[in-house]
């Protein structure tokens, strides 16, 4: 057999275990983990359909649905990233021909365009500049005009420009238009205020490495029961088999049914998913949004001080969790930002979309929205810039 060996060992890789530096994530996103998620890393596996196993899955559906503040049963967490929540929601809801009116102000209204059309949708833009936000009578115009739109989709938390979208008023403008309420909860679960069955949310997605301090892999998605009767009523079986709703919901038992192999479950990110939503759980989910908003004006304030100018004009609209805050002119972002990573391992992030190379990110999420990680973020931020170009007062 050692004759099939033709590829040499990798030399250039050394083989004692992995050692990797300790940083703080401040950029938007991951974020850092919470030390007692990452203990729960250390954990033995399990088998995927064992009983202890699928007692965890069941719990971890419990504090998704207190997260989320729904009473839905259609509640998992899809393996794979956000984004493989959000392809999941669209593969399943999205059949060709759909008419998907989609609110884009940043990238991840223009990915939802892209990600609709894949899957043979028609796309209606619903278009503002990046740092702003739509309003629902502005939905509800569109709603009107064209009685073919079925799914309304808009991003909670859109953190290529640092807005957060009003919700209030929009599932209720929804349904009077027999359309579905599809919103990103990806930079909110667990930090921003919102109420999936109150604010009339039928599918929504989110991620485990933002606001949950949890590593990224294990993505929480909810449908509501009409949305589930959409699903129902395809003409066509959803174009994915991995992310197939209704064969996801034989594994997470959505009609009480036993569990069986649809695909291997995510045993360790499972844990720390549970892990981090056990956190939420302890603290509370009124209290975490407002520790998460008292480190926002924190670091909005000390931004402010500074003589930097936030991005996002409307107070009102500010996304407590990643903040959009403008280069001063003649000042390199890049320097700045490798200053804070080399001197003090914090990581800040430039733009994205329609805010590249005009903002730094800073994202203060999960473990880090507290005031001391704030107060560490802004005077190696301000040391940076003192270093790097003044900001004009
Ligand atoms: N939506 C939003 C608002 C996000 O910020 C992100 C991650 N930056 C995603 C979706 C995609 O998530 P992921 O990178 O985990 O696939």
């Amino acid at each position: 057999p050692a004759s099939l060996v033709h590829i040499p060992k990798p030399s250039s890789v050394h083989t004692e275990p992995l050692h990797v530096p300790s940083k703080t994530l401040m950029g938007p996103g991951p974020s850092t983990a919470h030390p007692r998620v990452l203990q729960a890393a250390k954990l033995p596996l399990l088998g995927h359909l064992h009983g202890e196993f699928v007692k965890i899955m069941i719990e971890v559906q419990e504090q998704l649905r207190y997260a989320f503040q729904t009473t839905s049963k259609y509640v998992l967490a899809v393996s794979g990233t956000g984004h493989a929540a959000m392809e999941a929601a669209v593969a399943n809801f999205v059949e060709p021909g759909d008419v998907v009116l989609v609110g884009v102000n940043g990238i991840w209204g223009e990915r939802m365009a892209d990600l609709v059309e894949r899957y043979a949708g028609v796309v209606v833009r619903l278009e503002k500049p990046g740092g702003q936000v739509f309003h629902p009578d502005e939905v509800e115009r569109e709603l009107a005009a064209n009685p073919e739109i079925g799914l309304v989709f808009l991003t909670h938390g859109e953190s290529s420009t640092g807005t957060l979208q009003p919700i209030e008023g929009m599932g209720d403008a929804c349904k009077r238009h027999g359309a579905l309420f599809f919103l990103d909860t990806v930079c909110t679960l667990g930090c921003v205020p919102f109420n999936v069955d109150k604010h009339g949310v039928d599918i929504t997605y989110s991620g485990s490495q933002k606001c949950l301090g949890a590593p990224p892999g294990a993505s929480p998605l909810m449908v509501s029961s009409a949305a589930m009767a959409k699903l129902k009523q395809r003409k066509t079986k959803p174009f994915t088999y991995y992310f197939d709703l209704n064969l996801l919901g034989e594994y997470w038992g959505f009609e009480d049914n036993p569990r069986w192999y649809h695909h291997t479950g995510m045993v360790t990110n499972m844990y720390t998913l549970r892990e981090a939503l056990s956190i939420l759980q302890d603290e509370g989910l009124a209290e975490a949004w407002t520790r998460h908003r008292e480190a926002a004006e924190r670091l909005w304030s000390g931004l402010e001080r500074m003589g930097l100018e936030l991005f996002v004009e409307n107070p009102e609209d500010r996304l407590p969790t990643v903040t959009t805050v403008k280069v001063p002119e003649g000042v390199n972002w890049k320097d700045v930002a490798s200053h804070m990573m080399h001197k003090h391992k914090i990581e800040i992030s430039g733009g994205l979309g329609p805010t590249a190379g005009k903002v730094f990110r800073i994202g203060i999420m999960g473990y880090n929205a507290g005031p001391q990680q704030v107060n560490r973020l802004l005077s190696a931020l301000k040391e940076a810039l003192d270093l790097y170009g003044q900001p004009k007062g």
